[in-house]
């Protein structure tokens, strides 16, 4: 396996290799990888020739510094599970590589509503950030197939939206999410749950789930999104959002014949930790 730090010696290679049509997947991750990120990995080794799986935490898609400061940053062991299941190529590029012109310059395009609500509204400049280091690190790989997590359901349709919009010439994938047994949805920031908010932590699955079968029953969304906060409330979550909402462009519905797709979208603190989860109540992404 090849780990690169520096975008030429990256492309370099990525050249070399390109040769005969040879495919290439691509996994941008944040590090501190788990069973979730290897799922994507997995996915884009069985359906590529190359796969490349970056590591960079992006300081631009933090809204508060402590959350960047406390991100969980495990370089070594990265490496170490990447190998391990195959991959080929992994990035790992200082800050400065990223952006060689500092972080100002943001993507200039239309994201049709779809970072206004949920992720958007709780986390100003969030997307933007996002947007900025997907577009840039998109046109370091210039890869045919993006692989995106289901896990943060908004991200990749933004994703989505951008790559249509300024017409770049690569598929999104979405992976669904992969879970603890318990049903807590794998990520990083789950390491940093104190013992008794791990233990109650599932509740959050366990709260989608029963929003599903209220949802199937012709419960309207609104009163289940009041239930599910209530609920998650009383269960020694902060709940921010519970939201019943079109899987196609985000917009609230009322009831299940609304949309042929829908999503419930939320997102809880557990302490100090600020964990989101979805779940497609109805249809099929
Ligand atoms: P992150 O490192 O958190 O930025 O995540 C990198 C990629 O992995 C994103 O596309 C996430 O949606 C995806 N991802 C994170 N957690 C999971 C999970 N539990 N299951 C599937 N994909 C995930």
């Amino acid at each position: 396996m090849y780990v690169f730090k520096r975008v030429k010696d990256l492309q370099n290679y990525l050249s070399s290799e390109r040769v005969n049509k040879r495919t290439l997947g691509f996994v941008p991750t944040m590090g501190a990888l788990h069973q979730g990120h290897l799922s994507l990995i997995q996915q884009s080794l069985d359906e590529n020739q190359i796969t490349v799986c970056s590591i960079f935490v992006n300081p631009t898609q933090f809204n508060e510094a402590s959350d960047l400061e406390k991100y969980p940053r495990t370089p070594d062991k990265d490496i170490q599970k990447l190998a391990s299941v195959g991959c080929q190529v992994v990035f790992l590029p200082p800050v400065q590589e990223v952006y060689p012109n500092g972080t100002l310059e943001q993507v200039d395009f239309d994201f049709a509503g779809l970072d206004t609500m949920m992720e958007g509204a709780k986390r100003p400049g969030h997307f933007a950030g996002m947007a900025q280091v997907v577009k840039r690190l998109l046109d370091i790989v210039t890869p045919n197939f993006l692989y995106m997590g289901q896990k943060d359901y908004q991200q990749q349709l933004i994703v989505r939206q951008m790559i249509k919009e300024l017409q770049i010439n690569t598929k999104l994938v979405m992976v669904a999410t992969e879970r603890e047994a318990d049903g807590l949805a794998m990520s990083s920031r789950n390491v940093l749950l104190t013992p008794q908010n791990r233990a109650h932590a599932p509740i959050l699955f366990q709260t989608l789930e029963e929003a599903k079968k209220q949802l199937a029953a012709g419960t309207a969304s609104t009163q289940i999104e009041a239930w599910a906060m209530e609920s998650l409330g009383s269960n020694g979550f902060k709940p921010e959002y519970f939201s019943i909402v079109n899987g196609h462009n985000l917009q609230t519905i009322q009831t299940a014949t609304d949309s042929d797709l829908i999503v419930a979208c939320t997102a809880v603190w557990a302490g100090k930790v600020r964990l989101i989860d979805n779940m497609v109540l109805k249809g099929k992404v």
